[in-house]
């Protein structure tokens, strides 16, 4: 993709990573119907623009490996329940999906072949060209990984041209937003700069990997109505991490 002074030109296949925190809405737990629509409807919206579309989604709304460790649960048995609580997310944004008309495929990273293909990456690039929206489920497969990083290790086997990353707020803060209203956000940043300064955007085995494969990122507000249309077009607001020169 030509990224240039007026921004970014619009990407022939980006990948949107949808936190499970995201599917919660204003909740504590668990899926909101009505955001799930909202979201659904944003994605259709640009897959019907003519822009392929592939989907990672988290499941931290329901279960995180990390948190049901630090409470004395094994690591890795929990992080399997994490994977799995990503393919009961990607189940009901693939239905709201396809209430909107868009054709879509979930594949998973754990064989579940009742509900989910198998993730095969040849195929998930065909589905694609037919127009149909891939929802990657189950993670990367493997515990001790998060769905940030299934997110950049998908979109650089789909070849995309652009990662999305829908958070809480229009783009990464120097500090937290929410709790400082004087926080600034960046516009854009450096994979290195995001490693070096911590800055809590991604893992740094997901912005490792993006920087490996020269793999621009966006974080902008998953629940601005319209957004994730918007931002490929290169509307703000939001924060592009790329490499420079
Ligand atoms: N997970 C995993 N391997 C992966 C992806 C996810 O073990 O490749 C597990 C991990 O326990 C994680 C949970 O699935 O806490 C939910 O994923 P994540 O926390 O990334 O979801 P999000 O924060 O995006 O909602």
């Amino acid at each position: 993709m030509n990224i240039t002074a007026e921004g970014p030109a619009t990407p022939r296949r980006a990948l949107l990573k949808i936190s499970g925190e995201a599917l919660m809405g204003t909740g504590q737990y668990g899926v909101d119907a009505q955001t799930v629509d909202r979201i659904a409807a944003d994605v259709a919206a640009v897959a019907q623009s003519g822009i392929q579309v592939c989907l990672v989604v988290g499941g931290g709304n329901i279960f995180r490996g990390l948190t049901a460790a630090a409470r004395g649960m094994d690591r890795a048995q929990g992080d399997y329940a994490g994977m799995l609580a990503t393919v009961i997310n990607a189940l009901m944004v693939q239905n709201a999906l396809e209430r909107e008309g868009i054709p879509t495929r979930v594949m998973s990273a754990i064989h579940m072949s009742s509900i989910a293909e198998p993730y095969i990456r040849r195929r998930a690039v065909r589905h694609m060209e037919k127009g149909r929206v891939v929802i990657f489920a189950a993670g990367t497969g493997n515990p001790f990984f998060t769905t940030d990083t299934a997110a950049a290790l998908r979109a650089a086997e789909m070849d995309c041209d652009i990662l999305l990353k829908g958070t809480q707020v229009d783009g990464v803060y120097d500090s937290d937003p929410r709790k400082n209203p004087d926080a600034k956000r960046y516009e854009t940043l450096t994979y290195l700069e995001v490693l070096s300064r911590d800055l809590n955007v991604m893992d740094a085995a997901a912005i490792s990997l993006a920087r490996e494969n020269r793999l621009p990122i966006i974080v902008f507000n998953i629940h601005e109505a319209g957004a994730f249309q918007r931002v490929l077009r290169g509307d703000g607001p939001f924060t592009r991490i790329e490499e420079v020169g």
